[in-house]
């Protein structure tokens, strides 16, 4: 085995990082909110922006870097709305403008969507996720690096303390 401290980041192997996303100045997510980040590298489980920049870092180094949108959340698409008709709204949904909600599509993909618009009775949904379109600034540093169990490589996921386990 490779000393722990010479890891690599590199595909199928776990790593566990500390981040700090800020958009236009704003600290919207970090880990001293929601606690490190252990995620299986190469396997699409962080945008593809922060995957590239991980790539060869080692445990203790840290970077900062900005994700154009085209890496992050995707352009943000003027069309991509959905009318849903209220009725179909679980009680227990707060049917409002600005809401975001968590829905599955065909494929079943969980998509977030936010509330855009209330006539009548259909409500529509903007399928944009809420970063779309904007540059994220990250604060990101290597805490942890192990290699993947073959049950995670398997799942596509890190096992890490019950996080992520479905
Ligand atoms: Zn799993």
């Amino acid at each position: 085995m490779t000393d722990k401290k010479e890891m690599q980041v590199a595909e199928d192997l776990v790593v566990t990082i500390e981040y700090e996303l800020k958009v236009n100045g704003e600290v919207l997510d970090s880990s001293d909110e929601e606690g490190s980040l252990p995620y299986l590298h190469g396997h699409g489980n962080i945008i593809s922006g922060l995957e590239n920049a991980l790539l060869g870092m080692k445990i203790g180094e840290s970077k900062k870097l900005v994700v154009e949108p085209q890496d992050g959340y995707g352009e943000r698409e003027e069309d991509a709305l959905m009318d849903v008709p209220r009725e179909e709204f679980p009680e227990e949904v707060p049917v409002e403008v600005g809401v975001e909600l968590e829905v599955t599509d065909q494929d079943g993909d969980i998509m977030l969507v936010t509330i855009s618009k209330i006539e009548d009775e259909m409500v529509t949904l903007d399928t944009n996720h809420p970063l779309a379109g904007f540059k994220l600034h990250f604060d990101i540093k290597v805490i942890g690096i192990r290699e993947a169990t073959p049950e995670e490589i398997e799942h596509e996921h890190a096992h890490e303390d019950g996080h992520n386990h479905e």
